[in-house]
């Protein structure tokens, strides 16, 4: 793994070039605050549940989103952008025989756009460690029995690059309206620590 997975060295290198911008007067603090505000203001799990929903019921859409995440999600009016680069998305989807699930093993890079700012759990140092080595045991702890024949993948997220998993549509939703269905979405289910 590169050194420059570190969120600490880029969190270094983001301050160092937010001073030099402000002491050169390109931008002020309050533009800087004003931008996170306005990305975290619209970043809510609801925007990864809406994804879900079309993949579910727009079998295209889902083929279109597992290929190339960055572009599908735009069709949605969603982008990787909205921070200060554009991150790399890649999409995984259950089923029968694969169960997904992301962490960040070294640190805490999660798609905050899509999910909302990232639950503790997640950047616990025992969810770190245990998803890669026990991922089944953690898995079951979290309350999510996996069939033995069940392959479980984990994805471990980077600076550059966010996962998000696609659940399983739950069988008693056949009959659901698109945004019916995205209400049944949970973060946890995005993330793969939960079936739907
Ligand atoms: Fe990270």
């Amino acid at each position: 793994m590169s050194g420059d997975h570190s969120s600490t060295a880029i969190s270094e290198r983001v301050r160092r070039v937010e001073a030099l911008l402000e002491e050169r007067g390109m931008v002020t603090r309050a533009d800087i605050d004003g931008r996170i505000d306005e990305f975290l203001r619209g970043a809510t799990p609801a925007n990864g549940a809406r994804i879900i929903a079309r993949a579910w019921v727009d079998p295209a859409f889902k083929e279109r989103l597992l290929n190339d995440a960055n572009a599908a999600i735009q069709e949605l009016g969603f982008t990787m952008s909205g921070g200060i680069q554009e991150q790399r998305l890649k999409v995984v989807a259950n089923s029968e025989a694969e169960h997904n699930v992301v962490v960040c093993t070294l640190c805490s890079c999660y798609p905050i756009a899509l999910l909302g700012p990232s639950p503790g759990w997640y950047k616990s140092e025992a969810y770190r460690s245990r998803v890669v080595r026990e991922p089944r045991a953690l898995l079951r702890e979290f309350g999510l029995e996996l069939p033995a024949d069940t392959r479980i993948s984990v994805w471990d997220a980077s600076a550059e690059s966010r996962y998000m998993v696609v659940p399983q549509r739950p069988p008693a939703a056949q009959r659901m309206s698109e945004a019916k269905l995205a209400t049944l979405v949970t973060r946890k289910g995005l993330i793969g620590t939960a079936a739907l």
